[in-house]
């Protein structure tokens, strides 16, 4: 398969009272061209600065590209200008939020704002802008959208928004659509709807999808990979069988027991794993997952373990990778 996107041991820094702190550290990602890549971790596990690197809005956060590569189409978006950047954000990859509110000016129709992005972009006249922002409402499952153009943000729900947000997205035909937590602020059903117009856009225009989550449930819904990230390192990378049907690493293992319905769970009884993500100023010695894994060595605390392939296209950084998984399952984790 073609490759789109192309992430090579990047490198994000953001300066603190401790001199640099690398908030992702050598992460490694491939996407390819019509495939949905999901990235999985708790907050602070360095998946949305992963994201924001990507398309340089990191830059305006305070992050720092240290080191590492990031191809798309074969071009280094690492080393681009703002300007460059601008055009690429505007045209070639789209970018959604977990809050379609502060994606969305309130001061605008829906319509207008979409209108807006298709003047810039695609040189379309107020008129013809018009009508494909009433087009593109329609496309993202707006009922009305004549009507519907001409309101605020205001008058419409939360995900009637995460749809115009999308619309706008995809106004200019990206190639690459970004989704960072598109899901997470709506109800569960409106959740459900939004990650299935996501799919079936993707496939309608041709898209490459990346998609941050803490969500295994969202992941197993829409991922062909998956990247499970931890402390700001990519610690397990498959296909979606491959990380559901065989995981390798323990905190693998951790999120997918605790996703509802999962490993024989009714939902009463979530596991969750103990303990938090260390903070990236203060990360421990050896494997950063060391002190809440059930399965801790004397090893573990002093070297990392290194991410490598445990089956074909199934990458995962533990010490146990090759022991752990099919044959220990998860009920030694159940013991502690
Ligand atoms: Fe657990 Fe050791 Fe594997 Fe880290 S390397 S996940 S501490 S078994
Ligand atoms: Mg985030």
């Amino acid at each position: 398969a073609e490759t789109i996107l192309e992430i090579r041991n990047l490198t994000t820094g953001f300066l603190s009272d401790q001199g640099m702190v690398k908030a992702t550290d050598r992460v490694s990602l491939t996407l390819d061209k019509g495939q949905t890549l999901c990235v999985v971790g708790e907050s602070g596990s360095g998946k949305s600065v992963t994201a924001l690197s990507v398309v340089r809005l990191v830059d305006y956060a305070g992050g720092v590209i240290m080191d590492g590569q990031i191809l798309f189409n074969g071009e280094d978006l690492a080393q681009k200008r703002q300007s460059e950047m601008l055009r690429i954000r505007g045209s070639l990859i789209a970018m959604i939020f977990q809050d379609p509110m502060s994606a969305l000016n309130p001061v605008f129709t829906v319509g207008d704002q979409i209108a807006e992005v298709l003047q810039a972009h695609k040189h379309l006249n107020r008129k013809e802008a018009w009508h494909k922002s009433v087009e593109m409402l329609r496309l993202v499952g707006i009922p009305a959208p004549e009507i519907r153009a001409k309101q605020y943000p205001y008058e419409m729900s939360g995900g009637m928004c995460q749809r115009v947000v999308i619309a706008m997205a995809l106004s200019c035909n990206p190639q690459l659509l970004i989704a960072d937590e598109p899901t997470t602020a709506l109800d569960v059903t409106v959740q459900a709807q939004i990650l299935e117009l996501l799919l079936q856009l993707k496939r309608e225009f041709r898209m490459s999808m990346l998609l941050i989550t803490h969500d295994m449930g969202v992941a197993a819904e829409v991922a062909d990979r998956i990247a499970v990230m931890y402390a700001g390192t990519v610690v397990e990378e498959g296909t979606v069988e491959e990380i559901f049907g065989h995981p390798r690493h323990p905190y693998t293992m951790g999120l997918l027991r605790s996703i509802p319905g999962m490993d024989g769970n009714r939902g009463e009884e979530l596991y969750t794993i103990k303990g938090a993500i260390p903070p990236i100023s203060r990360l421990p010695s050896g494997c950063r997952f060391h002190s809440r894994c059930p399965y801790v060595m004397e090893t573990c605390r002093e070297k990392e373990p290194p991410l490598l392939e445990t089956a074909a296209g199934h990458k995962a950084a533990c010490w146990l990778s090759g022991t752990v998984g099919a044959t220990q399952s998860a009920t030694a984790a159940e013991d502690q």
